[in-house]
């Protein structure tokens, strides 16, 4: 007999599962309790789904599993910070990471959507890396599973261990559109996390159509990593730019916003380099440029990595450009850097993967020849 690949219903969003069970001559109601089981209790076999009968407890033995990702390493900072390694399918190589962030009584979970990423930030190291591939909706959605579950038993009544999340990980959730979808809602569903549309974001560089799909299907808060308060700045630092210019994005920004049942705003990321983008010219343009936009802004002074060309700015330029904008009338916050003991800032996520687009060999050359 052949070896036939069992489905994961691990990635499955609700109305697949739907689908799947019916597809199977199941009712419906077998969907929710499934998911229940493994969103809400964990359960990682059939025999714990005591509400659901022994025969198709047996049945779904044979033709499907519950299988999260691999966890190659799992590093707890000082600050309480976690950090997991995870293993991808596929190439052994393929490794990802994911962040906990506990804040008072908030833990954000910074979540992967691709291995490495094809759109090539000056300042990003995932970027640096190039891109390998796409993760399954399974591979996504595990990241949170395995967050809650290294708290121990998973209890829905208990505390909640995860109570945000950010798609801010490894790679562009956009150019990763169907398997991101479905997590997210997987997070948000009352079957499985529950978690509210305004604690679960979609960071992006800027894929301006995914922008306007996105709002059809979800109903996330939206992050925008805009790093320059011009075009010309934004083409060199993030080359997406040059096929959505900064007009388009906003433009999408507001149909966004304009488009959600509720009233929010966008989260705009700026990445602070010293020299680069930081000074106060610099400051005024960008209050300018957003003058007509109902966002917030979270500036993140550059996490350096070796041979990157860049520079954190002190404390005091940082302060500065955070006060021009806030005298503009904006909301601005400072990113602090969490997890250092454990490499864990943004930027620094690192998996170590066999890279197609064969960047990360120029980048090895690179660093050779400037080291
Ligand atoms: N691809 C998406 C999400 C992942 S990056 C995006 O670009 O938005 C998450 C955030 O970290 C982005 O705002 C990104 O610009 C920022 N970032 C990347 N490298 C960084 C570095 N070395 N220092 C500080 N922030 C960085
Ligand atoms: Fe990709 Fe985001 Fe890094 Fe740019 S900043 S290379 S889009 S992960």
């Amino acid at each position: 007999m052949t070896d036939i690949k069992k489905i994961n219903l691990l990635g499955l969003s609700p109305e697949k599962l739907i689908e799947f069970f019916e597809s199977i001559g199941e009712k419906k109601f077998r969907a929710t309790q499934v998911i229940k089981w493994i969103h809400q209790k964990g359960a990682e076999s059939f025999d714990e789904m005591t509400d659901v009968s022994k025969a198709l407890r047996a049945k779904l033995e044979q033709i499907c599993e519950i299988r999260g990702p691999e966890v190659v390493s799992q590093n707890i900072s000082a600050d309480g910070t976690r950090k997991w390694i995870i293993r991808t399918e596929g190439d052994k190589n393929d490794c990802v990471e994911a962040v906990l962030i506990p804040d008072g009584d908030r833990a954000t979970l910074c979540v992967s959507s691709q291995v490495g990423c094809s759109l090539d930030c000056s300042f990003c190291s995932t970027g640096k890396q190039g891109f390998n591939r796409n993760l399954t909706p399974a591979e996504i959605i595990g990241q949170v599973w395995i967050a809650i579950k290294s708290f121990g038993p998973m209890d829905p009544n208990g505390p909640r261990r995860v109570t945000n999340v950010v798609m801010m990980g490894m790679g562009e959730p956009l150019m990763n559109f169907e398997p991101v979808v479905d997590a997210m809602i997987l997070m948000m569903h009352d079957h499985a996390y529950g978690l509210s549309k305004r604690r679960v974001t979609l960071s992006t560089s800027g894929v301006v159509p995914k922008i306007y799909e996105l709002v059809k299907r979800t109903d996330v808060s939206l992050a925008v990593s805009l790093h320059a308060p011009n075009d010309a700045l934004r083409n060199e630092l993030v080359p997406i730019n040059k096929k959505y210019p900064i007009a388009e994005l906003l433009e999408a920004c507001q149909f966004y916003l304009a488009n959600l049942p509720d009233k929010r705003h966008i989260t705009i990321e700026y990445t602070l380099m010293s020299g680069v983008n930081d000074n106060e010219e610099q400051a005024h343009e960008l209050a300018e440029l957003l003058q007509t936009l109902e966002c917030k802004i979270n500036l993140i002074p550059f996490n350096p990595f070796p041979h990157s060309g860049y520079e954190k700015p002190s404390n005091n330029r940082t302060r500065r450009f955070q006060k021009i904008l806030a005298d503009a009338g904006y909301t601005v916050t400072v990113r602090t850097t969490r997890g250092d003991d454990i490499d864990a800032a943004c930027g620094q996520l690192v998996g170590d993967f066999h890279d197609k687009t064969r960047r990360s060999q120029k980048y090895i050359e690179l660093r050779e020849i400037n080291s």
